[in-house]
């Protein structure tokens, strides 16, 4: 098993789905926009732009799109290439797309071993749709693959009437009961969660689920707020445009290069220049390691279940894999640093700032 160095969040531009589900925050957001994936260039300059020596070791690179993720043919290349390059992926996905999971399935097995699949189970959609029995075999595909993976509920209000037929036919179908995540309401400037209820009554309806991803979520909306604490994003994980190649600290901040332009990655600390109300993606980000100061559990239990017959859903090694925090004590930044960094960080502002006020007087003069 490798130490793992950064977290990669690499967005795939596909924007478009087959499912409809009513609380998609891409819909919420109108992103949908019929588009899909196509690498634009050819694999090998994909596997250079992710060679280890340009990254500083292994990542983990999660792999999500605005849309459904297997939708494009490619991303399962895109993802054996990121493997061959030695690093591990997590592919994020509603699990229908059948004949992808069946192209997953002939994968190598030093492929299989290093991939992870995170089935987002929208049980109301595929009951509507008739695809439950699909989703079921796709999961039990990757099981007998030998390749880990995850199942995640959103805990939507309109779900609350099923809750004990969920459990049962997870306990039936995956041996365990999924994991909860939370719905947000991406319109409000709070990013809310997207209920009728009040946080306190929201944990209370979805906590017999026993999911440490939910209980990691619900704590992190109540406890973290931005600013006040130091976050190594931009150094400990990036957030990824893979078609472009630019790359930032984090869904917000600075962008920080290209990948296939550049030959030398920068990395830089986002430090307490967050610009988001809370980190709605804690349970990856803060499990990871990217807050020190933020004493997180580790992600694999975000991730596994152990089911009733010994079998879990991570394997060993993506276990060990999953344990691991980006930043060691070697990584910490010294009081100095960080002062130098903010100094840093005012005159670059002050001096954007200037050119912009200089091209708008002059835009004003030449009108
Ligand atoms: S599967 Fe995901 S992307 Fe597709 S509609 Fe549902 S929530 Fe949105
Ligand atoms: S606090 Fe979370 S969302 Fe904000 S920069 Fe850090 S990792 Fe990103």
């Amino acid at each position: 098993m490798k130490q793992i160095k950064r977290f990669i969040d690499c967005y795939i531009p596909t924007e478009t789905c087959n499912l409809r589900c009513h609380y998609c925050y891409i819909t919420q957001k109108k992103r949908f926009h019929q588009q899909l994936f196509h690498l634009n260039r050819p694999v090998e300059e994909m596997k250079e732009a992710f060679s280890q020596e340009k990254w500083g070791g292994s990542c983990i690179i999660n792999l999500c799109a605005g849309g459904e993720t297997l939708l494009a043919e490619e991303v399962v290349d895109v993802a054996s290439a990121m493997i061959e390059a030695g690093h591990y992926v997590m592919i994020v996905t509603n699990g229908t797309v059948s004949g992808r999971f069946e192209q997953i399935s002939c994968l190598p097995e030093r492929i299989r071993r290093n991939l992870f699949i995170k089935f987002s189970f929208h049980y109301l959609e595929l009951l509507r749709l008739g695809w439950l029995e699909k989703f079921c075999e796709n999961v039990l595909k990757m099981k007998q693959a030998g390749i880990s993976f995850t199942i995640e509920v959103t805990p939507s209000d309109e779900l609350i009437p099923y809750i004990e037929e969920l459990k049962a036919f997870c306990i039936e179908n995956f041996g365990a009961l999924c994991h909860v995540t939370i719905a947000r309401n991406d319109r409000t400037e709070g990013i809310d969660i997207l209920s009728k209820m009040s946080l306190e009554e929201y944990q209370n309806t979805w906590k017999g689920f026993q999911s440490e991803l939910f209980e990691m979520k619900c704590n992190v909306l109540r406890n973290f707020y931005r600013g006040g604490v130091f976050c190594y994003a931009g150094i400990g994980s990036v957030y990824l445009d893979l078609m472009s190649g630019d790359y930032k600290q984090c869904y917000c901040g600075q962008t920080l290069g290209n990948i296939y332009q550049d030959s030398v990655l920068a990395f830089r600390a986002i430090g307490k220049r967050c610009s988001f109300p809370y980190c709605y993606n804690g349970h990856a980000f803060l499990c990871f390691g990217d807050i020190p100061a933020y004493a997180a559990p580790t992600y694999d239990r975000m991730r596994n279940r152990q089911c009733a017959d010994g079998t879990e859903w991570l394997t060993e090694e993506m276990k060990s894999v999953m344990q691991q925090k980006v930043i060691g004590k070697d990584d910490l930044l010294k009081k100095r640093e960080i002062i130098q960094d903010t100094v840093c960080y005012g005159k670059e502002l002050m001096t954007s700032k200037i050119k912009q006020v200089v091209r708008r007087l002059i835009h004003h003069e030449t009108e």
